[in-house]
């Protein structure tokens, strides 16, 4: 039997957008039935008859032959054979669609050829009676809606960046007069089916939303078959440079190439890396005896004293330093300067961390890294705090320290910069949002990346089968039981092809 999924819902509560994107999740067929229905008001507007009557309108009916074709899996909606994908969104279409919609004879023809598409296929269908009347039987229904205000904001943003001005008051207007009519036409009128799930998105993301289906439908049995890779998996964009630059001057090889610490938190990257030539150096001293060359300072960044040291001892600098951790040291550096005390929040052993520390005055300087640190911070009295973070940092535990922070009344002026990257709150929100809809969940990445083990962290709240694994050597299913599907993630120093081995492994085991 084929799994149906019905989603009703007024105009504009983001239906279709949302039922497109679980559809590519799940590999169901996504059913735009609005664009059925606008495929035959464009037929009566090309032909001259969108001012017939109900009568004629419905003899005419069995002249028009609507049909769906896939295509990239793209819905086409056909239209005696032509696809009229292009013709059915404007706003002429629309007007005459609202009007056809409530006669009989055009919902009995779509609803029929509705119900075939959900009998052969596995399918989200979306529209305004499908679980009321089309699809009664659908395994899961969902009505989603959002207030008129809400829904007449995101058409204002949409129309805009498409270069138009419009006018929000006549949007909102608009809207509320094609609810009206969809509400209170005698057939089929929009509203939601008594087993429906109310889903209100007004101040939801698109995002949000799929994640809270998709964990609605888990619960019902309906789950994504297979292994999904999130899309922000493994290095971030300042460790792509840093590791690509040191790989440039690997390949040139015509001077002693250092790097200053590890390159990444990756044993695999630095053990290649070493075999072409290129030395781990762990401190000044170190340095200091060895033939003069090039030093690369990996993208976590170093304190200030570190460049001057290097340059001081003859040696020449690349500075692969994240640029988002430069963005950091340039802005304790000058608040410091203004006399601001500088709580960076984050992990006080972390490189990046010692890094911002040296930029800034070590008098003047505390790390945070947990909720006792900031309960116990006493800034001196009636001085100004600079807050940043280390930029792999939790942005919900960012929020919290520094709502700690913010209660202590008497510090004068408090600037708080949100220095946390976003590829990060990308990647922790991507992780979360899969390991909710996971049977298992696989985070890859060396054993001492703090950006790992906090993505380990934010996985295994929401899904217990969490594992921790260096590379695929580490991976053991054994005790996990039934498993549908498996999501995978891993830290920002976990290199492309150790991911595909993990999920290439993973594939054959489900
Ligand atoms: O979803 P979309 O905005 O493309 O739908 C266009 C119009 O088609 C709706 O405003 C509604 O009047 C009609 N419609 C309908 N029943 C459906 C889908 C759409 O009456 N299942």
């Amino acid at each position: 039997m084929s799994i149906n999924i019905a989603i009703d819902g007024p105009a504009g509560a983001g239906k279709s957008t949302i039922a497109k994107k679980l559809a590519k999740e799940l590999a169901f067929i996504y059913v735009d039935t609005g664009a059925m229905y606008r495929a035959i008001a464009l037929y009566l507007l090309r032909n001259g008859m969108e001012k017939e009557d109900a009568q004629t309108i419905a003899k005419c009916c069995s002249k028009i032959d609507v049909g769906i074709q896939y295509q990239n899996g793209e819905q086409c909606v056909m239209l005696n054979g032509e696809n009229v994908n292009s013709f059915i969104r404007t706003e002429d279409v629309s007007r005459v669609t609202s009007k056809i919609s409530v006669y009989p004879q055009v919902r009995a023809k779509l609803s029929d050829l509705q119900q075939k598409v959900a009998r052969d296929n596995d399918v989200i269908m979306d529209g305004r009676d499908i679980g009321t009347c089309v699809l009664p039987h659908a395994q899961v229904k969902i009505y989603l809606t959002a207030s008129v205000s809400a829904r007449a904001k995101r058409r204002y943003e949409e129309l805009r960046a498409r270069g138009e001005e419009p006018e929000l008051a006549q949007i909102e207007a608009d809207i509320k007069e094609r609810d009206d009519r969809d509400m209170h036409r005698e057939i089929a009128p929009l509203k939601k089916a008594e087993d429906a799930v109310l889903i209100d998105s007004s101040e939801m993301s698109i995002r949000e939303v799929v994640t809270a289906i998709l964990e609605l439908l888990k619960k019902n049995g309906i789950k994504r078959k297979g292994v999904s890779v999130a899309k922000f998996a493994g290095f971030c964009f300042g460790v792509k440079r840093a590791v690509n630059k040191v790989y440039e001057h690997a390949d040139i090889q015509n001077r002693p190439i250092y790097t200053y610490g590890p390159i990444i938190h990756n044993e695999e990257v630095v053990r290649d890396l070493e075999a072409k030539g290129v030395m781990v150096v762990d401190s000044y001293e170190q340095l200091a005896s060895l033939p003069k060359g090039i030093v690369i300072i990996r993208s976590h960044g170093v304190p200030k004293e570190v460049y001057d040291q290097i340059t001081q001892a003859g040696f020449e600098i690349e500075d692969a330093t994240c640029p988002f951790v430069l963005k950091i040291h340039q802005i304790v550096q000058d608040f410091s300067k203004d006399g601001y005390e500088i709580v960076i929040i984050g992990n006080s052993t972390h490189p990046e961390v010692e890094g911002i520390k040296g930029w800034c005055d070590p008098q003047h300087t505390t790390v945070i890294s947990q909720k006792e640190d900031a309960e116990k911070y006493i800034p001196k009295q009636g001085k100004s705090v600079c807050i940043v973070s280390q930029t792999t940092f939790n942005y919900k535990k960012f929020q919290e320290l520094v709502e700690i922070i913010r209660k202590k009344g008497y510090i004068n002026d408090i600037r708080v910069l949100n220095t946390i990257c976003n590829a990060t709150e990308e990647r922790q929100n991507e992780a979360e949002d899969l390991a909710k809809t996971s049977d298992a969940m696989i985070v890859i990445g060396g054993k001492s990346s703090s950006n790992t083990q906090k993505l380990y962290e934010i996985c295994k709240e929401k899904c217990k089968n969490t594992y921790y694994i260096q590379t695929v050597a580490d991976l053991d299913l054994s005790q996990t039981g039934h498993i549908d599907n498996v999501g995978i993630t891993a830290g920002a120093s976990t290199p492309k092809n150790i991911i595909e081995e993990v999920q290439k492994y993973v594939r054959t085991k489900l």
